[in-house]
């Protein structure tokens, strides 16, 4: 029993080992602790990871969205189609450029972006679309930028719950942020997520326009190469005069970078990566084999079992008849946090927010599965360093509400 003080099983948190912390504290020895090696290094490695030609490491995901849509052009009076199901950044990301976030429904079993209603509710003004891995299942990607680039849309993938996960396409396995059906796509490092560098985040694309321009505006939209230079306008004489010292800025950019110390711990934790999910897939399988006669509560469900062994799971959410029950969500949570087990409800459909409504007018009923999944839905606690014990209290905090 947990004693009466202590704090909940969270829904989510890190893994940090003492090789992540030597390697922290190394960086913070040498030279840099911003824009040097530790951050081209994780790039790099990140990159190969995932099977991508280019990685651009940033402060965190929202710039790496905000980053996604500037070099994608973007523009006011664009309209940029995400799912409701998911954190708030996946749609801010299209409002920060002023396009028009929109939303199409999600699929009923993997609570994805749904491709019937992304055609359904395409509008001739839609320039990109950014699916959501929930919980680290990818969306159908395939068929999403079938129906997106057949139009001229984008596809930015929003990784970040599935990092280092992927699926399985005509019998090949794909890798979130490696495969041809999205022109970029990004992940996040905050520790609640699979990986993290305390904050941070990182696009990922095989079109090096779009790489080098996501560098540019990392810093300001600052050019320090001289092969990019078009002048001051100062024709000739001491204003026209370049030296070392000379930069242009070519375009309105942000400082979105990452710290040097941070990347060295990306890169350790990149080293641990597979062992996390590894861990993440036996602890979702443990649930699963224990809830399966609950008749009140359905576990997560994949869109194809072939699938089941590529997912890098982020969230173990189900939905729960609350009615057949007998309990309010307030009431199970509660219940859950007497057994110190934590729980997280998660997402309210993004276009319920108040800004959303009251910036583009939407409101209830324009997403119903999402509505209906938001209803029903709790998330458990899941991360690799949940210990035996933990994962038995919450199995039996779960099975013993009814
Ligand atoms: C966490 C998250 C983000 C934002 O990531 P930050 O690194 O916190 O900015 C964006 N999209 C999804 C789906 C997320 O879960």
């Amino acid at each position: 029993m947990p004693e009466p003080n202590q704090s909940p099983i969270p829904y989510g948190r890190q893994s940090i080992s003492e090789e992540d912390i030597t390697a922290v504290t190394r960086a913070l020895r040498s030279d840099f602790l911003t824009t040097g090696p530790e951050v081209e290094a994780f790039e790099r490695e990140f990159a190969q990871f995932v099977g991508a030609k280019h990685a651009v490491a940033v402060a965190n995901a929202t710039a790496a969205l905000h980053l996604a849509m500037r070099v994608a052009g973007l523009e006011p009076n664009e309209r940029v189609v995400t799912s409701p199901n998911t954190f708030v950044a996946s749609a801010n990301c299209a409002a920060f450029v002023g396009a028009r976030p929109d939303f199409a429904d999600i699929d009923p079993t993997t609570y994805n972006l749904c491709p019937k209603s992304l055609e359904a509710n395409w509008q001739k003004d839609t320039r990109a679309v950014i699916p959501v891995a929930y919980g680290g299942q990818s969306a159908d990607m395939p068929r999403i930028a079938g129906i997106a680039r057949k139009r001229g849309a984008v596809v930015i993938e929003d990784g970040c719950h599935g990092t280092g996960g992927g699926f399985i396409h005509d019998g090949e396995f794909h890798r979130i942020g490696g495969h041809p059906w999205a022109d970029m796509t990004t992940f996040s490092f905050h520790p609640v997520k699979t990986m993290t560098t305390g904050e941070g985040g990182i696009l990922l694309t095989d079109n090096d326009g779009y790489a080098a321009m996501a560098r540019r505006l990392r810093s300001h939209g600052i050019e320090r190469d001289e092969g990019h230079f078009t002048g001051l306008g100062a024709g000739s004489g001491p204003l026209a005069e370049r030296g070392p010292w000379s930069y242009e800025m070519q375009d309105l950019g942000y400082n979105y970078r990452i710290t040097d110390f941070q990347c060295a711990l990306g890169r350790s934790q990149l080293k641990r990566l597979p062992t996390f999910i590894q861990r993440r897939r036996e602890i979702v399988a443990r649930y699963n084999e224990a809830f399966k006669d609950l008749d009140w509560l359905r576990t997560p469900a994949v869109s194809d079992e072939a699938n089941r062994a590529t997912i890098s799971w982020h969230l173990y959410t189900v939905q729960i008849d609350f009615p057949a029950l007998g309990l309010t969500r307030s009431e199970v949570m509660q219940r859950l946090r007497e057994d110190g087990v934590g729980s997280q409800v998660l997402y309210i459909p993004v276009y319920l927010q108040p800004w959303y409504r009251r910036t583009y007018g939407y409101g209830p009923g324009k997403c119903p599965q999402a509505e209906a999944f938001y209803a029903n839905c709790l998330s458990l606690p899941l991360y690799p360093d949940l210990t035996e014990d933990e994962i038995g209290r919450v199995i039996e905090s779960v099975s013993k509400l009814k």
